[in-house]
């Protein structure tokens, strides 16, 4: 290690750290246990930090705006939107997605946003919470 390098490290120790102690500060071994006393009201959840400006999470879909052009299908890296050629509409999956935002920035009449949701973990990959449409 550079000795230049040790006010950075002196200073890093004393500082609060970044993150915080999301979902609870000590999680015991059964997690089952721990959703339990959360269900009951024995723990509290330490809410998560908030999310900085510009934060891209889950897409949010303005369905009555969308005028089917399928330019979001062309821009995204993930192959992640579908197209419903009976609606004319699209749908999102997701568990594909990157958050790259490029679908926003395309769109035509502004139908896309990304909001600040990030609680997105599920075991099924097409659950409706990880389906847009
Ligand atoms: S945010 Fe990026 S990866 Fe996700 S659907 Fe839009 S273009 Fe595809
Ligand atoms: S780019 Fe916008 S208007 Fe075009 S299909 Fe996608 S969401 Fe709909």
């Amino acid at each position: 290690m550079k000795f230049s390098m040790l006010p950075q490290v002196f200073t890093q120790m004393f500082k609060k750290p970044f993150t915080n102690k999301f979902p609870a500060k000590y999680i015991p071994s059964s997690t089952t246990k721990f959703l339990e006393n959360v269900g009951s009201g024995k723990v509290e959840i330490i809410p998560p930090i908030e999310t900085p400006d510009g934060f891209r999470g889950k897409i949010v879909y303005d369905k009555d705006k969308c005028i089917g052009c399928k330019l979001c299908i062309k821009v995204c890296p993930s192959d992640a939107i579908e197209f419903k050629p009976e609606e004319k509409k699209v749908k999102f999956y997701l568990a594909r997605c990157v958050f790259c935002a490029q679908c926003n920035d395309i769109c035509p009449v502004k139908c896309l946003s990304m909001s600040n949701e990030f609680l997105l973990a599920d075991t099924d990959k097409y659950s409706k919470d990880l389906i847009v449409e």
